[in-house]
């Protein structure tokens, strides 16, 4: 399959073939062609699958007969955080380069005003987060009813974070007659109460769901909680690591791990609800273009980031939530580079870490650095039947019995340190 079958305009093709894309992914192969055939799409993606592309390339396409000869909002893209809005913003100005449509981005913790007098200009596809949209609209800066296409992005997430009611607003705000498009990671009932809402009849598409990429190398450090901090800095500098995303559980444990990396000589900065827009996007940049070397972040701020072939990315404490060290280490791996993923486990993490055992259906494995062997040994896995996985012929590559944790020899380098293999059962 090529993007030329798809049916994609000849500008849009350009633009393709400009970000140096050659094959549609998965999600893409399957979303496009029914977005142009003016279906209504429920899709099963997360991150890091091309769903960006997915839904922004066959939008483009559907509005651009009409280009430049509306002053209304045509299309609408939602979206949970501020960084996700900003990078669709982005794809959609990517992708849309040789198009005369007209777009922003709006969300908040950033001022209005400038966001109001691009409204006022007129834009064709509007990019939002919920709590700023709905400001907009209450101030009468923003008007829906004119919405042929509404993509309700990472809605898993949306409603993880309480924006359910928003979402409702919003949809008693659009005209009847519009095409919608869904993506999330998970189906909760709650998700497919609300798709079975607003979806009218939609093809289905699911692609690697609760799937960890088979371009990224995991591996557990189990190690004492009071040597997390000297590992990670031992990992970072004598592996030279450049560019390294790192997770941490609080906000607080963010901004006090990125204090210790500082003292240890480590440029990092973090990210999370807590810290100002205008804080956000400067890591982000800073992280971006190589000038600080660490990034510290909660789930939340790092969700949907996309990073240019990010080659590193550092569990300190382990999600509660065992499909966050999916998206977590879908971080890195991305669009066909390859990514390592390490996680520091300390005793008291031990059930987290078999609740993400059993949702990758793999053991990951397990190795030391010298000198930060945990004192409290992690015991195996209860052995469970193999399972089939969800997703049939997408899981090929991956055993769904538990893998032999002791294939890493001794001494194999993964950046700092000399990595020992831990057997199973110590
Ligand atoms: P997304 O899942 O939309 O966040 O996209 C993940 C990454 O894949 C982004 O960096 C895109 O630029 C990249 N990408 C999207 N589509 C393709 C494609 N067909 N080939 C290669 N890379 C792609």
């Amino acid at each position: 399959m090529t993007f030329q079958e798809l049916g994609l305009s000849k500008e849009l093709l350009q633009a393709v073939t400009n970000s140096g894309y050659t094959t549609p992914t998965p999600v893409q192969a399957n979303a496009i062609p029914a977005v142009l055939n003016g279906d209504d799409v429920l899709a099963g993606a997360q991150t890091g699958t091309g769903k960006t592309a997915g839904f922004t390339l066959p939008m483009l396409h559907l509005l651009q007969p009409k280009a430049g000869k509306t002053k209304h909002i045509r299309a609408l893209v939602l979206t949970p955080t501020r960084e996700l809005a900003a990078q669709i913003g982005e794809s959609v100005e990517t992708y849309g380069k040789h198009l005369p449509l007209r777009s922003t981005v709006v969300f908040g913790g950033v001022g209005i005003n400038p966001q109001i007098a691009k409204l006022r200009r007129g834009v064709d596809i509007l990019v939002a987060t919920p709590g700023r949209l709905l400001d907009l609209i209450n101030q009468g800066k923003a008007d829906l009813s004119q919405i042929e296409f509404f993509v309700l992005d990472e809605a898993d997430r949306m409603l993880d974070m309480g924006f359910i009611h928003d979402i409702r607003k919003v949809l008693k705000l659009l005209p009847k007659k519009r095409q919608n498009l869904l993506f999330s990671a998970t189906f909760s009932n709650e998700i497919k109460k609300l798709a079975s809402g607003f979806l009218h009849n939609p093809t289905y598409i699911e692609v690697a769901r609760n799937e960890t990429s088979h371009q990224v190398t995991q591996v557990v450090y189990p190690v004492n909680k009071s040597q997390k901090r000297a590992l990670l800095s031992k990992l970072i500098s004598e592996g030279d690591w450049r560019q390294v995303l790192v997770f941490t559980k609080t906000k607080h444990g963010a901004n006090r791990l990125t204090k210790q990396l500082e003292t240890d000589g480590i440029g990092a900065a973090a990210i999370h609800g807590n810290k100002s827009q205008t804080a956000r996007t400067k890591a982000l940049a800073g992280f971006k273009d190589g000038s600080i070397r660490v990034l510290v972040a909660t789930d939340i701020a790092a969700r949907g980031l996309d990073i240019d072939q990010l080659p590193h990315v550092v569990n300190y404490e382990l999600p509660n939530v065992p499909e966050d060290y999916v998206h977590r280490i879908g971080r890195t791996g991305r669009a066909g580079n390859t990514g390592e993923a390490m996680s520091l486990v300390s005793i008291d993490e031990e059930k987290l870490l078999r609740g993400i055992e059993r949702l990758i259906k793999k053991d990951i494995p397990k190795a030391t650095i010298e000198g930060f062997e945990a004192t409290e040994k992690l015991s195996d896995l209860p052995k469970e039947k193999p399972q089939r996985g969800r997703n049939g012929g997408q899981n090929r590559g991956h055993s769904s019995r538990p893998q032999n944790s002791n294939r890493r020899s001794q001494g194999q380098k993964s950046g700092g340190g000399q990595r020992r293999s831990q057997g199973r059962g110590r």
